[in-house]
């Protein structure tokens, strides 16, 4: 039957059917799991037992016909997304023993829906990576090339999807560990409008920027996804009341493609940018002018000051939300600590990894009190005029393509001892970011049998505009149904 091809609507129709019970579905990606995991280590905790309790659970639903479309489907959660009495380790040290006691929103939600959690993905260690290579269990790798990185810091969820171990799974994206990945692995991810969706037992890294969001094989999964976990959230105070709380129907038809204009700025095609990329760009937008879709060429200024700003903001950001790991609330704790400061000193010591023990140091300098005005405060204004550049250019065009990475996938250990490369890989994610905005990536072609990806940039709230333009493509095309030959079979 293929199964791991099919997509959660085709999913759901076999579960409605009774082609198939949710426990076998289940059952059927566990095993898969099994065989290709051990390759890809795109899962820190795979917790079988758990998800069978759930499909059963769902098949239960199904039968009282109590059920919707997400009922019954399997879903892996980045390590990040706080799971009850399921080990929740953000792929550290100083969170390998823990358990929280309670779930995040969005697994809530989820759960409720009578969704399977399959197990938790690897990822960046408390997702700061732009390669995955950062995790206390190891790298993850690309199941399009076992060589190279699958992108960071989702990038055991991008993987596992990938080579179809889940059907779908949710990311973070701070900077753009959703939509990196999904270009790296040939996957459509959706980073939401900041406020969106409940950062609510979300393990923080940098909270003014941090969005969860999901990593799916086609733009029409993402949105089944994401209307379900979009929504105010009275436990997050920066979940916005403005998000749409009705499901979205199809907004935007191809009659409706004449009347859009879609910009495309030149300081995203400069000579950072492979040209392999830039062409497969150029050749997509043929077939959304083909839909209908009108473009313009539009600038968007001072995007070169976004990493280094992104990297002021998210290092500050993230020295004072990980100063909680402290050996005494919870987490790693050294052994035989001589006095206070020596458990201090040793816990963190021990617990962190060395990206993570970098951006502290970094966010500590920023913030403090003789560098604060010269560093942070510098920040917060480029924050500022990169949102004014996107307010003013999305006054010209309704949305904006850019790519989403200057590159494909590198190989593992390329970009490792040279820190600025590395968070160079972000240079076309991070304004977004900073802007609050929401953006796809989906899959446009190839470069050296590596995928492609592309973003799709819009205003406030359009993510449901955002994926109906992507499903417009997808219908056009088939970039987001190829399936690396590894793993293309039962
Ligand atoms: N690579 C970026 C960083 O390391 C983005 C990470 C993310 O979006 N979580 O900060």
């Amino acid at each position: 039957m293929d199964i791991y091809k099919k997509s959660i609507a085709e999913l759901s129709d076999l579960l409605n059917k009774k082609i198939i019970s949710s426990l076998e579905m289940t059952n059927y990606f566990i095993k898969r799991i099994n065989s290709f995991d051990r390759e890809l280590n795109s899962f820190i905790t795979v917790d079988e037992e758990n998800a069978q309790k759930q499909a059963i659970n769902a098949d239960l639903l199904i039968a009282e016909k109590n059920n919707t479309l997400l009922t019954g489907i399997p879903i892996a959660h980045k390590d990040l997304f706080s799971t009850k009495d399921i080990l929740t380790t953000c792929a550290s040290k100083m969170l390998e023993n823990y358990i929280p006691p309670f779930d995040a929103t969005v697994v809530n939600k989820l759960d409720k829906l009578g969704m399977v959690k399959l197990g938790k993905t690897n990822m960046d260690e408390f997702a700061m990576g732009s390669s995955n290579e950062s995790s206390y269990f190891g790298p993850v790798k690309n199941p399009w090339d076992l060589s190279k990185v699958p992108g960071g810091s989702s990038g055991g969820s991008a993987s596992a999807v990938a080579a179809r171990l889940a059907p779908i799974a949710t990311g973070s994206d701070t900077g753009g560990s959703i939509r990196q990945p999904a270009a790296f692995c040939g996957l459509t991810g959706l980073k939401p409008t900041y406020g969106s969706v409940s950062r609510y037992g979300m393990i923080a890294y940098a909270s003014s920027l941090d969005q969860g969001g999901p990593i799916g094989r086609s733009a029409e999964d993402c949105r089944i996804l994401f209307d379900e976990i979009k929504g105010y959230d009275k436990n997050d105070p920066t979940s916005n009341h403005k998000v749409i709380q009705k499901k979205s129907n199809l907004k935007i038809s191809k009659d409706d493609a004449k009347n859009i204009t879609i910009g495309i700025p030149k300081e995203y095609f400069l000579k950072d940018l492979d040209k392999d990329i830039s062409d497969s760009i150029f050749e997509s937008i043929k077939t959304f002018e083909k839909i209908g879709f009108n473009f313009k060429d539009i600038s968007l200024s001072n995007q070169n000051l976004a990493i280094p700003a992104y990297y002021i903001i998210a290092s500050a950001e993230a020295s004072s939300n990980l100063s909680r790991y402290d050996g005494i609330k919870f987490g790693h704790r050294c052994s035989e600590p001589k006095n206070l400061e020596d458990l201090y000193l040793r816990t963190r010591k021990e617990g962190f990894g060395t990206e993570v023990k970098k951006r502290i140091m970094i966010g500590a300098y920023a913030l403090s009190s003789g560098y604060y005005d010269e560093y942070y405060m510098r920040a917060l204004k480029i924050r500022r005029i990169i949102r004014d550049n996107f307010a003013s250019a999305l006054n010209q065009v309704d949305y904006i393509f850019a790519p989403t990475t200057p590159t494909v996938a590198f190989n593992i250990g390329e970009k490792t001892s040279d820190a600025t490369e590395m968070y160079l890989s972000d240079i076309y994610t991070t304004p977004v970011n900073l802007s609050g905005l929401p953006a796809a990536s989906i899959p446009i072609g190839f470069s050296n049998k590596l995928p492609i990806g592309m973003q799709i940039i819009g205003n406030y709230f359009s993510e449901h505009n955002i994926l109906n333009i992507a499903d417009l493509f997808q219908k056009e095309t088939d970039w987001h149904l190829r399936i690396p030959e590894n793993f293309n079979h039962e």
